[in-house]
């Protein structure tokens, strides 16, 4: 796909991997509607992608709100005319074992990283569907290939991300030419482990980046774009991205 005048709305665009992708896209002449909670963020965010030559509106958003995410993706349509690119990102990790029973979490994970993708996902199709075009991106990771102990919830819900992408690319990518991809980065820098309330895990985490070097958010930001640059007859249905030291 050619970039340049396309429209994109990226979820999760005030941290990490949404606004390394969103800058990314803005100075390939990308116009983007940058969603999340943090709404002076995504104007910092603007404001930069201004500066640099880009397009780019905030929207104030909640993906686990429908009505939120609906009013976002319209404002989006009706400001820029079409929604050729949806990078679905938001999510949590709160990770800490099953027997803590922190069901608030377990729930907040559901809502967000599940819930609020099928909310955008639902917002964004119809609009692809009359265009008879368009590139979903749905940030599954590396959780949505492999479990290990300790991260249940949140790898259950990745999974689910990843068959859902699956299926979605068998059921509209043929008929409507809507390309679908789903994301598996491995350990990315980010604001990711910052919500982790379980001492035990966030120490955990935090010690991993003294065993290997991260990934940066830019470098997933490349790897989609070079999904979405692909020729338009090719679907990169996964992308699995790993620092070269993650041993697992
Ligand atoms: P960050 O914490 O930096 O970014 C998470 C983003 O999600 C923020 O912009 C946040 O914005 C947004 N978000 C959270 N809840 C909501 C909500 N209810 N409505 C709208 N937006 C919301 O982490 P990452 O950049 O690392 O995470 C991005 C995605 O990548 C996540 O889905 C994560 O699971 C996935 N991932 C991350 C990996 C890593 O190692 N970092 C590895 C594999 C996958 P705000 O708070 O302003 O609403």
């Amino acid at each position: 796909m050619e970039l340049n005048g396309k429209t994109a709305i990226v979820t999760g665009a005030s941290s990490g991997i949404g606004a390394a992708t969103a800058k990314k896209l803005a100075a390939h002449g990308v116009k983007v509607g940058l969603a999340a909670r943090r709404l002076d963020r995504l104007q910092a965010l603007v404001s930069e992608i201004e500066a640099a030559g880009g397009k780019a509106i905030a929207l104030e958003m909640d993906v686990t709100d429908q009505a939120s995410v609906s009013a976002g993706v319209a404002t989006l349509h009706k400001t820029y005319g079409r929604i050729d690119i949806a990078f679905n990102n938001a999510g949590l990790m709160p990770i800490s074992d099953i027997a803590s029973l922190k069901l608030e979490e377990w729930h907040r994970m559901v809502d967000v990283n599940i819930k609020g993708l099928f909310n955008t996902v639902a917002a964004v199709l119809p609009v692809m569907q009359a265009q008879k075009s368009g590139h979903i991106i749905n940030t599954s990771s590396i959780a949505g290939r492999k479990t290990f102990p300790g991260l249940g919830v949140y790898y259950a819900t990745k999974h689910a991300v990843a068959a859902f992408s699956d299926i979605l690319r068998m059921e509209i990518s043929p008929e409507f030419n809507i390309r679908v991809t789903s994301l598996q980065p491995g350990a990315v820098e980010s604001e990711l482990f910052e919500h982790i309330s379980d001492e035990n895990y966030r120490a955990r985490m935090e010690q991993l980046k003294e065993q290997m070097t991260f990934l940066k958010s830019a470098d997933i930001a490349d790897a989609i774009l070079y999904a979405l640059q692909a020729p338009d007859h090719v679907d990169v249905a996964e992308l699995f991205i790993m620092p070269t030291e993650q041993p697992w």
